[in-house]
């Protein structure tokens, strides 16, 4: 493909993805289809000549499209909203034009050195403590994912919790995790990968009123650990957990983690971006303990996967317990010591240039239209929250302190699951579920670019006809 060809593919590529968001609503949110029907409809083997690329479109259009869940619909409510946005795609689309590896500096020096501002200018979005600043003895790095953020996170925990004697020996003793009940299950992948086993994980309980961990429950299982023999080596609090977005006390949980030398790792995953407006910002109370610290702007900020911020307030931990340094990556410029080279931040060594998506967003919004963003999810989360309190029918099943909205008609679990499978058959809506001390519980999350009031009435609309048939049963 010349450039001229490109240049010609890529304006159709892109008017393509223009008209997808135009025409969005008019779809159905989740594809009706029975599993094996896009896998059908492709041919089975790949084409001996190259095509054009309008044919490829024209089977986006009559195979792919039609086989999606819309996640930017404005009827997705599901799971956390996975944003993008115009800005995020063009960074993107400049990042794989690029075609840079940034996995030391040397290999290009300005997709580091973008990273590291961008890190710091989102530490400062956010207002996170000053040792998280790369202008000190911390950091940040993008990763994929906030599971790698965790996995990283455990790795350097384990580094510093065997005294530098994991990365040659490996696991020789009993190291353990602690997250509450309601962690994600990416803490327990972690814990695996790391070599812990899922044994090494303590599910601590949480307060049933709050979901939050309990900070006294914490403390006890630490020392019946140390009581054991056992090493804690590193306490996973959440700032809105992915049930129901609960925040756990995370300046409670530091001091128990400061008392005993223990890593303090905090995901945010979702809620993270709340912490862009000042008055959400006491969900972040206590992050100063905290040896490291995630939150996923591919969620809610309006950044296309993958971007994960993540941020340790000691960067020589991490790089430690990660780097290995083979002869054919051995520079002068890594030598110097001057500079930050992102592999060993992280498991893969190469990286794409995924500050550039971050960049353009930031750029192209500023800091006030990041506000409005997530304010307008928290307002849309708060009207809806409103319908169910003032309907018998309904009740809340959790707080709902973000844009996530926890509640069940006050009717058994079997109701509720038919109440849901219902309301997303319309095609016009698609919620999920939790379980909340036990009882499904349906969840309503707010965040799709495109959803306006509009399309939460429409949401309240279908779930009170379903209901008044459910309950005339
Ligand atoms: C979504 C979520 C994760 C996992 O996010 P990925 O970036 O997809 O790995 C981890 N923790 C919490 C609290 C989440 O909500």
């Amino acid at each position: 493909m010349t450039p001229d060809e490109f240049r010609r593919a890529g304006h159709a590529v892109v008017d393509w993805i223009a008209d997808y968001w135009a025409t969005l609503e008019q779809r159905p949110v989740t594809p009706a289809d029975p599993p094996g029907t896009v896998a059908a409809a492709l041919p089975a083997t790949p084409p001996t000549a190259g095509e054009p690329v309008e044919a490829v479109l024209a089977d986006l259009d009559a195979i792919v499209v039609p086989g999606l869940t819309h996640w930017q619909h404005p009827g997705f409510f599901g799971y956390f909203p996975a944003n993008t946005s115009g800005p995020s795609v063009l960074g993107d689309l400049v990042s794989s034009g690029l075609g840079v590896q940034g996995m030391l500096w040397a290999t290009s020096p300005a997709c580091t050195e973008l990273e590291t501002v961008l890190m710091d200018w989102l530490a400062q979005l956010l207002d996170l403590p000053s040792r998280f600043r790369s202008t000190g003895a911390g950091g940040g790095v993008i990763q994929d994912s906030a599971s790698s953020a965790t996995l990283v996170a455990t790795l350097a925990a384990l580094h510093r919790a065997s005294g530098g004697r994991w990365r040659e020996t490996g696991i020789d003793r009993r190291y353990r995790a602690y997250t509450s009940t309601h962690g994600h299950s990416s803490i327990e992948k972690a814990a695996r990968i790391a070599g812990l086993g899922s044994d090494g994980v303590r599910a601590i309980e949480v307060d049933p009123e709050t979901q939050a961990l309990r900070p006294a429950a914490l403390r006890a299982a630490i020392e019946a650990d140390l009581a054991a023999g056992d090493v804690p080596a590193i306490v996973v609090a959440t700032i809105g957990t992915t049930s129901t977005t609960a925040v756990d006390p995370v300046a409670e949980i530091g001091a128990v983690c400061a008392e005993y030398g223990i890593w303090l790792h905090v995901d945010a995953a979702y809620a993270g971006a709340a912490a862009v407006c000042p008055e959400l910002r006491w969900s972040h109370n206590g992050l100063e303990y905290a040896d490291s610290y995630c939150f996923d702007p591919h969620k809610w900020l309006l950044t296309g996967f993958d971007c994960d911020a993540f941020w340790v307030a000691d960067r020589g931990e991490l790089v430690e317990a990660l780097t290995v340094l083979p002869e054919f990556l051995r520079n002068a410029a890594s030598e110097s010591g001057a500079v930050i080279d992102y592999r060993d931040w992280q498991v893969p060594l190469g990286r794409r240039f995924r500050a550039l998506k971050l960049w353009f967003v930031l750029r192209w919004y500023g800091v006030e239209g990041l506000r409005a963003h997530i304010r307008s999810g928290v307002a849309l989360a708060a009207r809806f929250a409103d319908r169910i309190r003032a309907d018998d029918r309904f009740e809340l099943a959790a707080a709902h302190p973000f844009s996530l909205v926890c509640f069940r008609l006050c009717a058994d679990d079997d109701a509720n699951t038919e109440l849901l499978t219902r309301i997303n058959r319309t095609g016009r809506v698609h919620l999920t579920h939790t379980r909340v001390a036990g009882r499904y519980t349906l969840r309503l999350a707010v965040g799709s670019p495109q959803t306006t009031e509009r399309h939460v009435d429409e949401a309240w609309t279908l779930l009170v006809d379903t209901a008044d048939e459910l309950l005339a049963r």
